[in-house]
């Protein structure tokens, strides 16, 4: 009997369409429906049987809170419903993928492979990758290793892990890569290499129920001599939480430290992250009494995620920092 699985089809560059073959660039992404995409990869019959259901057409970076929303309550709902469905695919854009990934590996709690895939070429260009990305996040999402990994992203024959997976390039097919750790593995011909044991995985928001309305997390960038009244704006604004792109570990400059030293009201939740690209942020003896924490690994759109669902679950500051201190991803360098 043929094994099941669901593809779930939000848009991006993997459905996306150009007027000629040779256009890597110009092009409509989320252009093709998700079973089209299916259709041109044949071979994937061989694999399993599979269903496609479509939850967006858009260019990732059109994704909305609605999109992911939509997103987990059928990962869970099919999970729930089917104890024979070996895994779930999602074929996404690039550019926030790794948004998306790190979201499901904070709230979905199964063994089941969720796997994530994109391109970087069009569905219409020559030599797009597409095709055999789809092919390779079926192989892995059908695998037995890819068990208990959490959210994987597949990409150019190399298997990510949600937590460090990002987006390093704008062009090329090997654009994805997991600045720290490397890759977890890799896909071809003779099957699906993750050499490490999955071990056993903590999934913080497990039980979280997802609302209508986010709350509002502005990301702000450090930089020489930075516009304070982008942090300004965001206080004035009751922001409740904010994600500080800190230079090197982290840090603030004077300027942006007096604002938050010298606000009145109540203050964000808010995290240090790095614009560096790799390497931890770890706690510094201010971050008290400014409110802040560390984020750990989490680049920061990845502390933007995990700081929306903290917000959402209603955390304090003592308990999101308990929260990232106890979750080894997050937390270890
Ligand atoms: N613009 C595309 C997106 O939806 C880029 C891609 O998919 O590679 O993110």
């Amino acid at each position: 009997m043929s094994r099941r699985l669901l593809l779930l089809a939000t848009g991006g560059t993997i459905a996306g369409q150009a007027s000629d073959p040779t256009r890597l660039n110009d092009y409509t992404a989320g252009a093709m429906a998700g079973d089209a995409l299916l259709a041109a990869v044949p071979q994937l019959q061989d694999l399993a049987t599979i269903s496609v259901e479509q939850v967006a057409n858009v260019d990732s970076a059109d994704l909305l809170f609605e999109h992911w929303r939509a997103l987990v309550a059928r990962i869970r709902a099919a999970f729930a419903a089917d104890p024979e469905l070996a895994g779930v695919v999602i074929t996404h854009g690039t550019n926030t993928l790794e948004e998306t990934a790190w979201l499901l590996e904070l709230l979905i709690d199964d063994l089941r492979p969720v796997v994530l895939v994109g391109a970087m070429r069009p569905a219409t260009a020559l030599s797009a990758d597409g095709p055999l990305n789809l092919f390779q996040a079926v192989q892995v999402a059908l695998s037995r290793e890819a068990r208990g990994h959490g959210a994987l992203v597949v990409m150019d024959g190399q298997i990510h892990a949600a937590q460090r997976v990002t987006k390093m390039a704008t062009q090329g097919v090997r654009a994805f890569a997991s600045p720290g750790s490397g890759s977890l593995g890799w896909v071809d011909d003779v099957g699906v290499h993750l050499p490490m044991a999955s071990g056993s995985r903590r999934v913080p928001f497990a039980e979280l129920a997802l609302p209508e309305q986010w709350p509002k997390v502005p990301i702000v960038y450090g930089c020489v001599e930075p516009e304070s009244l982008m942090l300004q704006a965001c206080l004035n604004a009751s922001a409740m939480g904010v994600v500080f792109t800190g230079t090197g570990a982290g840090q603030l400059s004077a300027a942006e430290r007096s604002v938050l030293q010298a606000w009145p009201g109540k203050r964000p939740l808010m995290l240090r992250a790095n614009r560096c690209g790799s390497g931890p942020v770890h706690h510094h003896y201010e971050d008290e009494r400014l409110g802040l924490l560390p984020a750990g690994n989490l680049s920061p759109q990845k502390a933007r995620v995990l700081l929306l669902l903290a917000l959402i679950a209603g955390l304090s500051r003592g308990e999101l920092a308990a929260m990232i201190s106890a979750t080894p991803l997050i937390a270890t360098p």
